[in-house]
């Protein structure tokens, strides 16, 4: 049976708009998942397994006899972003929005449910999985912690986002690393502090902590490799000293972004080279935080020649590239590539449109289409029929 993909559109546009207004921040996508298990169920999938990782929804739909198996993912968290703008299907959650278009990925992940689960047109299993909490980097890690890969396994998996500034019909995407990694970290110098006029009495961190931040610039500019991308940015200096005392305790905190997990540990290893180094320079003890919150999201290269060859049957020729520049945004995604391959894409979300965490930004719903038969269309080319 073909779908009528102008109705499809339609439908999907409804959810879309749906979604929309009933924005929930990560971890709290009850009625959000709720819909999303409601409509896997109304397209007659096999299993539909709720509260995976939290809110999280695995949808599994299989024809045939292959015993291959690929995912999709989509993500429906929104943002704590109060709206601006007078649209009809505005956020009715004061102070969360989708900012982010996760309302149009999930639209369009369960459009491509509703066009393979009435087409079919593949041999094997297909999960469609609608994870939470993208925003905080956590919604993955909780999923694949509560049995993803062991319950729902699966062999590769593709995502996509949305991408304002690209026109609409528009896709993009690159081989190797195309988002980076986000790592945070925290320095606390301890000392002795005391009266402002007698310094040479105490051990007072303040200085000690000047140098540091101004040390940690030689990591990328003297470190790391000319050909190697990173960031090192300290975004806070906390002391606990006052107008007339000297502090005797000093907290540095700031990001750090990277492509590469050898870069990473590169920035790690030197930040601590240099917190303990410029600490013993000054008589102070310095402890170092580092934390990985995001990994960098690593494409595989054989799975991008397929995204980009579906992506040929579903895009005009000269709209589609595997150019993109990586760039230094963060994304969930990547933590599923940990443990299989996968292509992560963009897609146009219009020229005009507000940027991504913007109060004005919307998803464009004449994207839809081309995101549900981006995902339909990898599965058919990697199951096909036989
Ligand atoms: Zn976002
Ligand atoms: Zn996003």
């Amino acid at each position: 049976m073909t779908i009528d993909l102008s109705a499809l559109e339609q439908e999907m546009t409804a959810w879309r708009r749906d979604l929309h207004a009933h924005p929930e921040f990560g971890f709290e996508e009850k009625r959000t998942s709720a819909f999303v298990a409601t409509k896997l169920r109304e397209f007659g999938l096999d299993e539909v397994a709720e509260g995976i990782g939290g809110t999280g929804v695995v949808g599994t739909l299989k024809r045939g006899s292959s015993n291959r198996v690929i995912a999709l993912r989509a993500d429906m968290d929104a943002l704590r972003i109060t709206e601006q703008g007078t649209l009809d299907y505005r956020s009715q959650n004061s102070g969360t929005m989708h900012a982010c278009g996760h309302d149009g990925h999930t639209a369009m992940l369960l459009g491509a449910a509703k066009l393979l689960a009435e087409e079919g047109g593949f041999e094997g299993t297909v999960r469609f999985v609608f994870q939470p909490a993208e925003e905080w980097g956590k919604g993955a890690l909780a999923m694949l912690a509560d049995g993803l890969m062991e319950r729902f396994p699966f062999e590769e998996i593709y995502g996509l986002h949305n991408m304002p500034g690209l026109p609409v019909g528009h896709f993009q995407t690159r081989v190797g690393p195309i988002m980076s990694a986000e790592d945070n970290f925290e320095i606390v110098l301890k000392g002795v502090g005391g009266h402002a006029a007698r310094p040479h009495w105490g051990n007072e961190v303040l200085v000690a902590a000047c140098a540091t931040v101004m040390n940690l610039q030689t990591i990328v500019s003297r470190r790391l490799s000319p050909t190697d991308i990173g960031v090192v940015s300290v975004t806070e200096l906390i002391t606990d000293g006052t107008r007339n005392a000297l502090p005797g305790l000093a907290r540095i905190l700031g990001d750090a972004r990277s492509f590469q997990p050898e870069v990473s540990a590169e920035i790690e290893k030197q930040m601590r080279i240099i917190a303990e180094g410029t600490a013993l320079t000054y008589n102070v003890a310095a402890e170092v935080t580092y934390t990985r919150e995001f990994v960098p999201l690593l494409n595989d290269a054989a799975l991008v020649d397929e995204a980009f060859a579906a992506a040929r049957t579903v895009f005009e020729p000269e709209h589609i590239s595997t150019a993109h520049e990586p760039m230094t945004g963060s994304e969930d995604f990547a933590r599923f590539l940990e443990h299989v391959p996968g292509c992560f894409v963009f897609v146009g979300n219009g020229k005009d449109s507000a940027p991504l965490h913007n109060p004005a930004y919307d998803f464009n719903d004449d994207g839809l289409l081309h995101g549900a038969r981006l995902h339909a269309t990898i599965i058919r080319q990697r199951l096909p029929s036989v």
